[in-house]
């Protein structure tokens, strides 16, 4: 994706049976390549996975600050 993908955001490169389209090509980003898949991060089930990756976008989510 030119701009990045941001969180949330479905990934263009991602086919409808949830597979990578550009598993083994040189235009695969290396954070993709790099990534080693845990049986914690995709769970059993495509609902598990998106449970696992909105848990880490809650733990991870900046905090607002109020200086008020
Ligand atoms: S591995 Fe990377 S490029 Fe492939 S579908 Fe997932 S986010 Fe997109």
């Amino acid at each position: 994706m030119p701009d990045g993908k941001p969180a949330g955001v479905r990934c263009l490169q991602l086919s409808p049976d949830n597979r990578c389209l550009l598993m083994g090509k040189q235009e695969r980003p290396v954070v993709c390549s790099n990534l080693r898949p845990a049986e914690e991060m995709c769970g059993k089930t495509s609902e598990e996975a998106f449970a696992y990756l909105e848990f880490l976008e809650r733990c991870t989510a900046p905090t607002v600050v109020n200086h008020g």
